[in-house]
């Protein structure tokens, strides 16, 4: 789960970590009042959608006035921002933040994130602040210093020096960073956060160490211990598919392509997509039903996909071990009798009463393309959506 900039220095701010001061506003009035609550002389308008890239998109501007907080604040809010992360159709702002401006001496990236292969929790670190960090690991790998922490130890103050050193901090802001870093550590353990990137972390004029940005991700997984953080969710940020899906505890994953997908293992789903691929179309979404799933998931799962208007064709390929077919066959069959079908539907079913899934999709005289395997399966649904373009 994601949250706003603003959120997440306000869970920055309750572990110690400098943020800059400022407050959410939701309409002009509250922008307004907001700036005068800060005083001032720079403020710093921020349009608070999930995707970064916002600064280069005009997003976030630094100003001097109150009518400037105000006219910055009703060009923003209800417009939509297109930055190299929200894609092209951007994101629309609902909210903002006004923040006191700072003065800034130098940019720095820092980040923390979980490291698979190590199991431990990583920090990045590197003096190209403001710029994204896949493109200086593209152009200048050697600019970028990353460390793990180990658990058994903590966050000892040796890192925050190695980290320091690397940024080319002199005394004062080492010690600051020994203050720091354990700080974004702690808050990064206990809220179970799975990404926390400052970008930029800057060093102000009057020498001070501060994070100017701050991107948040939790491990959903971990939500449960955690109610002032789901809290915080903004549905406006998330595909209204997806919100259906966990409705459902489904495994769904909205993507740009035509052909939706509905699949039972994620690693069969991924096969899926892949050969989809292979085979000339793109995947409209990622799905794994499960192997426990209900006809009544199974039902939710397809109205799901047949409500994605950019769906032309519709792949079913169910490999059933712990998945009875017949389930999924009188999922797809009530599916379709509720909210009809518009594209056509390629159906694989192997497994577990495979016949009766069959004898349930025959005797229900849809539409269906039956086939034999997955290799079948993804010629025939790119053949059927070709042929119906
Ligand atoms: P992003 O573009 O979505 O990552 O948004 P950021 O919060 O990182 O802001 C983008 C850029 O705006 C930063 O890299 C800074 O250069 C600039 N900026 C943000 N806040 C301030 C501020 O208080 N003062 C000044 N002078 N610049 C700021
Ligand atoms: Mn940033």
């Amino acid at each position: 789960m994601n949250i706003h900039e603003y959120q997440a220095k306000a869970v920055l701010r309750e572990f110690g970590v400098p943020v800059p001061r400022g407050m959410a506003a939701f309409s002009v009035e509250e922008a307004e009042k907001a700036a005068r609550d800060l005083g001032g002389p720079v403020w710093v308008v921020k349009a608070q959608i999930h995707a970064g890239g916002r600064g280069k998109a005009g997003g976030v501007k630094v100003v001097k006035s109150i009518e400037e907080v105000k006219r910055e604040a009703a060009r923003l809010l209800g417009s939509t921002l297109v930055t190299h992360q929200t894609g092209p159709h951007g994101k629309q702002v609902r909210r903002l933040y006004i923040e006191e401006g700072s003065q800034i001496e130098r940019e720095y990236y820092l980040s923390a994130l979980i490291d698979r292969a190590t199991s431990r929790v990583a920090f990045v670190a590197s003096t190209e602040g403001g710029m994204e960090i896949e493109e200086v690991a593209r152009t200048s790998p050697e600019k970028i210093l990353s460390f793990s922490v180990d658990p058994a130890t903590g966050f000892m103050a040796h890192y925050a020096r190695h980290a320091a050193r690397a940024l080319g901090f002199g005394r004062d802001l080492v010690k600051q960073a020994e203050s720091v870093l354990p700080k974004l550590y702690a808050a990064f353990l206990a809220k179970d956060m799975s990404l926390l990137e400052v970008n930029p972390l800057v060093v102000t004029k009057a020498g001070a160490l501060v994070c100017l940005d701050a991107k948040v991700a939790f491990d959903d997984n971990a939500l449960y211990r955690h109610p002032d953080i789901v809290a915080l969710r903004d549905l406006h940020e998330e595909d209204e598919k997806e919100i259906e899906a966990s409705r459902y505890d489904l495994n769904y994953v909205a993507l740009d392509g035509t052909i939706g997908c509905m699949v039972n293992g994620a690693g069969l789903a991924m096969a899926t997509m892949d050969i989809i691929k292979l085979y000339g179309e793109t995947p409209a979404n990622f799905l794994d039903v499960g192997g426990g799933a209900t006809k009544e998931k199974v039902t939710a799962a397809f109205k799901i996909i047949t409500s994605d208007r950019s769906v032309r064709g519709i792949l079913v390929n169910i490999f059933g071990g712990i998945m009875r077919c017949d389930i999924i066959a009188e999922g797809v069959v009530a599916a379709v009798k509720e909210v009809g079908l518009r594209v056509p539907l390629v159906v694989r079913l192997e497994g577990t009463n495979v016949d009766l899934g069959k004898e349930i999709i025959g005797k229900s005289n849809l539409n269906v393309t039956p086939a034999d395997d997955l290799d079948d399966a993804a010629q025939k649904i790119v053949k059927a959506v070709r042929e119906a373009a």
